[in-house]
């Protein structure tokens, strides 16, 4: 039996890999075998883009949102570490971003619905089971990132997180039909928020 794919979403210091790391943990103990990955890959498409994303390498936003599409393709279908073979073989994947952190991040910039075009064959190969999207203020998550980052990424400033998180709830009201996605409140502890998703998934699972 295919295995599920929870899609970990928010802006830059919502809590994604934090959450996701949580989250692995509660399943492991629950017995289900996971994989845990996340966005940008490692993959040579993806060190370009955390070049991009750190202003070393400078590149149109037209260019990005197909180099994020084809590093997504590659981590969905390369053999041995694809996302689609682990599926395959019954394993829960757990990635941090996946295809709605373009429709949000890049569509800032480019139309939203292109942006969703361009990433259809990652949907047609791998829909998350759920995306679960943590909600915090872009206040909030810039008061987390500069206690972490000595140079904020590109993004990261107030403006663009709060056009970022406008876009994410733009891209999931337009692919409503298409996707299941839990909004998470993400102004909490940690633990808070652990404990929502867990229930959330374990749910999720239980219902499957
Ligand atoms: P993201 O992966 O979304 O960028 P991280 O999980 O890396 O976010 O979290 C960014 C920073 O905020 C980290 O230092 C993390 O320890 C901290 N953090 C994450 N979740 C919370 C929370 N609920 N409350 C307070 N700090 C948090």
């Amino acid at each position: 039996m295919a295995g599920h794919f929870f899609a970990l979403e928010g802006i830059d210091g919502s809590g994604k890999s934090t959450q996701l790391a949580l989250l692995a943990q509660h399943l492991t103990q629950a017995g289900v075998d996971c994989l845990t990955t996340c966005e940008p890959t490692q993959g040579p498409i993806g060190q370009l883009l955390r070049q991009v994303l750190t202003g070393q390498v400078v590149c149109d936003s037209r260019v990005v949102a197909p180099l994020f599409a084809a590093d997504r393709l590659d981590h969905l279908l390369r053999s041995g570490g694809g996302l689609c073979e682990a599926a395959a073989a019954g394993r829960t994947v757990l990635c941090d971003r996946y295809y709605f952190s373009s429709y949000a991040y890049q569509s800032v910039d480019l139309p939203l619905e292109w942006v969703i075009e361009i990433n259809r064959p990652c949907a047609q190969l791998l829909r998350p089971t759920a995306t679960l999207f943590i909600d915090v203020s872009p206040e909030l998550a810039l008061e987390r990132i500069s206690q972490n980052r000595e140079k904020p990424e590109l993004f990261e400033t107030r403006e663009r997180l709060t056009r970022t998180r406008e876009q994410y709830l733009r891209a999931f009201d337009l692919e409503r039909d298409r996707e299941r996605v839990l909004i998470i409140p993400g102004d909490r502890d940690v633990e808070a928020v652990a404990l929502d998703i867990w229930n959330s998934v374990s749910a999720l699972l239980q219902g499957l």
